[in-house]
C-alpha cells in the first residue's frame, strides 16, 4: 500500500521522513493533546502545536480560518508540512486546510480513533461541514504519509472503540467472508486490533485505488450507510438519544442486509447471523412504529441517491457486495419495523 504504514509500536525511525521539511506542525484537539501527543512528541522534530475543539460540531469553516491564521502567523511555506493527530474530524479538517493553503502542502495522516484509522485515514476524502450538510465542502486528495499504530487505542472510550468496529465488520461483509468469519469467532475485547486494522486498511485501499473517485465499485463502502445515515440524522435531531456514526451504521447494515435478504441475495440464515451478532456487539436501539416514516424519508437526501431514487449497496452474499440498487420507503420502513421486533 502506497504511503500506508501500519506499526504495532511508535519507534525512532517512525518518522525520520519529516526532517525534509522546513517547517512542521502538529494539529490536535483537547484530548489527542493528552492521550496521544505524549506518545510521539519526542520523536518528532521540531514543531509547533496548533490546538482545536475536539467534536463534529467543530469541523467547520471557522475553525479552519483558525489553523490557516495559525499557519500564517508561524510563516509556514510551500515546504512545510502538517501533521493531523487525531480522529476523523482532525483528518478531514487538517486535510482540508493543508490542501488548500497556499494551493497546498504536504499533510500526514496519523489516525488516533479505530473509526479513522481503518476508513477516514484511507481514500483521500478531505473537508468539512457547511449550513448544517455534512462534508459538503471538501475535495480527494491523497495525503504524503499515513501513519496509522494501534497503540493510540488504549486510550479510546470503548463506544468511540465500537463504533470504529462497525466500519470493520462492514468491510468484512462487502469483500471478505474469511475475514468476518475470524470476527465472529472472537469477543471484541479479544480482538488483535494490529491484525484486523492491516486487514481491515487493506480491503478499503483496494476498493479505493480500483474507483478512486467513487463512479462505481468504491460506492460498496456505503452498504449499510444509506439507512444507517437516515437513522443517525433522526437521533441528532432528538437529542436526548444520539448515536455514534458506527451505532447507526450497524442498525443500517441489519436493515439492509434484511433488504438484501428480501431480493433474494443473501439467504434468511445469513441475514440473521449478521442481525444477531450486530445486535450482540451494538445493542438494541427502540425505534417506535411512528417514526419509521421519518426515519425512511431522510433517506430520500441521501448524497448517492440519483433524480429521487434511492440507490443503496446491498450484499451480493455475505463478503460480496453490490451497488446502484433502488430501495423503495416501504422496503427501508419493513425493514426497520423487523428490526426493531428482534
Ligand atoms: P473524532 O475525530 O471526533 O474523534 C472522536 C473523539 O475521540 C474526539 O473527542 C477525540 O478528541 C477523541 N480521541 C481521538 N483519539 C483518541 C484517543 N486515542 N484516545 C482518547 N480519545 C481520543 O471522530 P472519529 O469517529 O474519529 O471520526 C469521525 C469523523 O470522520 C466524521 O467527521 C466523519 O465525517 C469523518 N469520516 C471521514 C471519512 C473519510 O473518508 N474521509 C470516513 C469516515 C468518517
Ligand atoms: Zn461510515
Amino acid at each position: 500500500m502506497k504511503n500506508i504504514e501500519i506499526i504495532e509500536s511508535l519507534q525512532g525511525n517512525t518518522f525520520k521522513f519529516l526532517s525534509d521539511y522546513s517547517q512542521i506542525a502538529v494539529l490536535v484537539d483537547e484530548n489527542t493533546v493528552e492521550y496521544c501527543y505524549p506518545l510521539v512528541q519526542k520523536l518528532f522534530p521540531k514543531h509547533s502545536l496548533i490546538e482545536i475543539k475536539s467534536g463534529e460540531e467543530y469541523k467547520n469553516l471557522e475553525t479552519c480560518t483558525e489553523i490557516w491564521e495559525r499557519l500564517t502567523k508561524l510563516g509556514f511555506d510551500r515546504h512545510s508540512v502538517l501533521l493531523n493527530l487525531g480522529g476523523g474530524v482532525i483528518g478531514d479538517m487538517g486535510g482540508f486546510c493543508a490542501s488548500t493553503y497556499k494551493r497546498g502542502i504536504d499533510f500526514v495522516q496519523i489516525p488516533t480513533t479505530l473509526l479513522s484509522q481503518v476508513d477516514a485515514s484511507v481514500g483521500g476524502k478531505l473537508g468539512i461541514d457547511f449550513y448544517g450538510f455534512k462534508n459538503h465542502i471538501g475535495l480527494f486528495q491523497e495525503p504524503n504519509q499515513v501513519v496509522i499504530c494501534s497503540a493510540f487505542l488504549k486510550t479510546l472510550p470503548d463506544r468511540q472503540m465500537r463504533s470504529g468496529f462497525a466500519e470493520v465488520v462492514k468491510h468484512a461483509f462487502i469483500r471478505d467472508a474469511k475475514h468476518w468469519a475470524e470476527i465472529k469467532s472472537k469477543k471484541i475485547n479479544e480482538q488483535d486490533w494490529h491484525k484486523i486494522i492491516s486487514h481491515s486498511v487493506q480491503l478499503k485501499y483496494e476498493v479505493v485505488e480500483a474507483d478512486p473517485t467513487e463512479r462505481n465499485l468504491r460506492k460498496i463502502l456505503n452498504f449499510g450507510h444509506t439507512i444507517g445515515h437516515a437513522v443517525e440524522s433522526f437521533f441528532l435531531e432528538k437529542r436526548y438519544r444520539k448515536l455514534f456514526h458506527g451505532e447507526a451504521v450497524a442498525i443500517g447494515m441489519i436493515a439492509e442486509a434484511y433488504i438484501s435478504f428480501r431480493k433474494n441475495f443473501i439467504s434468511g440464515s445469513e441475514y440473521f447471523e449478521i442481525r444477531d451478532y450486530l445486535i450482540q456487539v451494538f445493542g438494541k436501539v427502540e425505534i417506535k412504529a411512528s417514526e419509521l416514516t421519518s426515519i425512511a424519508e431522510l433517506a430520500i437526501h441521501d448524497k448517492k441517491n440519483k433524480e429521487g431514487v434511492i440507490l443503496a449497496s446491498l450484499l451480493e452474499s455475505v463478503g460480496t457486495a453490490n451497488y446502484n440498487q433502488e430501495i423503495t420507503l416501504d422496503e427501508i420502513k419493513e425493514a426497520l419495523q423487523v428490526y426493531e421486533e428482534a
